[in-house]
């Protein structure tokens, strides 16, 4: 495996048992695990690729726990990792040998639905898809919807900035966040945003949106929440290459129309989801595209005739309208479940998270089937096609020995590509230690730098989740001395991983 943790501190870890000991006196029963078999399920997240048992596990209920067990970590400089479900694939959530996994599973109460105000208080642990249950008895719904919303947590989410197949239209989590509750390393609580849409001082909330678990552990979220459309209904278009249909998605851009979801797949993938789930996806294509339109029937009917005028004016081999609510889900039951139906293709994968702009998909397309023969690894392409995010699924069998590196090797040349042609490192799934260190490839020193600055404002000794997102250490004590002057840090001397 490829990416370095830092190494454990020894002193710590012969502290174990006096650490445990202090835990228990702060979350008192069940809420410390510290035998190997209790701490396993917590050992990897979806980055499985990566495994590491921590010193303990300890999954408090209030945020005065939250706080105790913070201010003790801080006091005896024992690094922290907080864990929503560990659905991470980027390796967020992935444990330290010497530091305490936070699990926030047991913050699971939705505190308070607000429909005057359009919001829902919440607590991290709870799952994505609950938001949206708990109020849709009323005709509402929280529109962020990762594929994993059935067992990804809101904290999670929030630090991810989690996307999903509607924020094409509805933006991503940290657009649906209006305020967050957020203990520091130092066990200080403070309070970010609130119900009201604005709120004074510098964007705070906006700066803990992404921030993968760097900055401070959220022990309550308030989301937006939207009314229900009037309908919604789904196109399916089958396209003879994945250029017409790339071009099919910027005519669709190009002509105003944003739909509340574009989702693409190409023929590996539609043939893994279609064996999985029997969308009834056709199987005598290159790409697939699904266009979801929302709103007003009549508004719907019209965008629905525009989309599909557009589709056949860009090739497509056949076109069908969902008719009805069940069809439109089972259109998207395909797609969502592509991830899972890629892993029974092969016995691992490894899923890529890059941004390009639309336009530049062919030309990504044809490089990454290039890569794909040099590097002697199949890859299946699912996309946020209407946002330009890719996730290419990069199939290998770890038990053949290399092609986790090829396969890892392969990841950070599609990630680069993305670089090259104009677009970002990640759309949706956080840097964490899978993007760590590529993070020089779009960042320069001075960037890095002043990221890492932000990051001391809130953990000067940098113990909250150590090791993902910077390619360097901890550095708070040498940046806080530095003067940062154009170019001229002296970083060729600070040692990275
Ligand atoms: C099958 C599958 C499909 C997926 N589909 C999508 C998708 O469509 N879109 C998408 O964006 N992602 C997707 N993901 C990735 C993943 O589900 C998201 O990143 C999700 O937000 C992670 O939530 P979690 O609760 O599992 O967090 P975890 O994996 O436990 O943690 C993720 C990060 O959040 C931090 N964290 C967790 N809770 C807190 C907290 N309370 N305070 C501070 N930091 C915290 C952790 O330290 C870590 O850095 C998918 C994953 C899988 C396995």
């Amino acid at each position: 495996m490829s990416v370095r943790m830092p190494e454990p501190d020894q002193a710590l870890l012969a502290r174990r048992d006096e650490i445990v000991r202090a835990l228990r006196a702060i979350v008192p029963g069940e809420g410390v695990i510290a035998t190997e078999r209790g701490m396993r399920p917590y050992e990897t997240d979806g980055l499985t690729a990566y495994r590491q048992l921590p010193l303990a596990v300890v999954l408090p209920e209030t945020t005065a726990q939250v706080a105790a067990i913070l201010r003790y970590c801080y006091a005896e400089t024992i690094p922290v990792v907080p864990r929503g479900a560990g659905t991470s694939l980027s390796g967020g959530a992935l444990p330290l040998a010497d530091g305490v996994l936070l699990g926030m599973a047991k913050f699971n109460r939705i505190r308070d639905i607000d429909f005057a105000n359009r919001v829902a208080v919440v607590e991290p642990g709870v799952t994505n898809l609950a938001v949206s249950k708990a109020v849709e008895h009323a005709g509402f719904y929280y529109a962020p919807d990762p594929s994993s919303q059935i067992a990804c947590t809101i904290g999670g989410n929030v630090a991810e900035n989690s996307g999903g197949v509607h924020c094409l239209k509805y933006g991503m989590t940290s657009n649906n966040v209006l305020g967050c509750e957020m203990v520091l390393m130092t066990g200080e609580v403070v309070r970010l945003g609130g119900k009201h849409l604005d709120a004074g001082g510098y964007d705070l909330i906006g700066v803990v949106g992404g921030s993968e678990g760097l900055l401070g552990v959220v022990t309550e979220v308030t989301v937006r929440i939207l009314k229900k459309p009037e309908t919604a209904r789904a196109v399916l278009v089958g396209f003879p290459s994945s250029e017409d249909a790339g071009a099919c998605v910027a005519r669709i851009i190009g002509a105003g129309i944003i739909p509340a979801g574009m989702e693409m797949m190409d023929r590996p993938a539609i043939h893994a989801t279609e064996a999985f789930v029997h969308a009834d996806y056709p199987l005598d294509v290159e790409a697939l595209l699904i266009v979801e339109l929302d709103g007003p029937q009549a508004e719907v009917d019209h965008l629905i005739a525009t989309v599909s005028e557009i589709a056949r004016g860009c090739g497509a081999m056949n076109l069908r309208v969902s008719t009805s609510e069940a069809e439109r889900l089972l259109f998207w039951a395909g797609r969502k479940a592509a991830f899972p139906a890629v892993g029974r293709i092969s016995p691992d994968y490894l899923c890529m998270d890059g941004t390009i702009p639309r336009a530049k998909l062919p030309l990504v397309l044809a490089r990454m089937k290039d890569m794909s023969a040099k590097y002697g690894l199949r890859v299946a392409n699912v996309f946020h096609a209407g946002d330009g995010n890719l996730h290419p699924l990069i199939l290998y069998d770890a038990n053949e020995p290399g092609e986790l590196a090829r396969a890892e090797a392969f990841g950070a040349d599609i990630l680069k590509l993305c670089v090259e042609v104009g677009g970002v490192l990640t759309g949706e799934h956080g840097v964490g230690i899978e993007k760590r260190d590529l993070m020089p490839v779009m960042f320069s020193e001075v960037d890095l730098a002043h990221q890492q600055r932000l990051k001391c404002a809130f953990d000067d000794k940098g113990l909250l989740n150590p090791g993902k997102v910077f390619p360097v250490l901890n550095r708070c004590a040498e940046l806080g001395r530095m003067h940062v002057s154009g170019g001229n840090l002296p970083f060729p001397d600070i040692p990275r991983f």
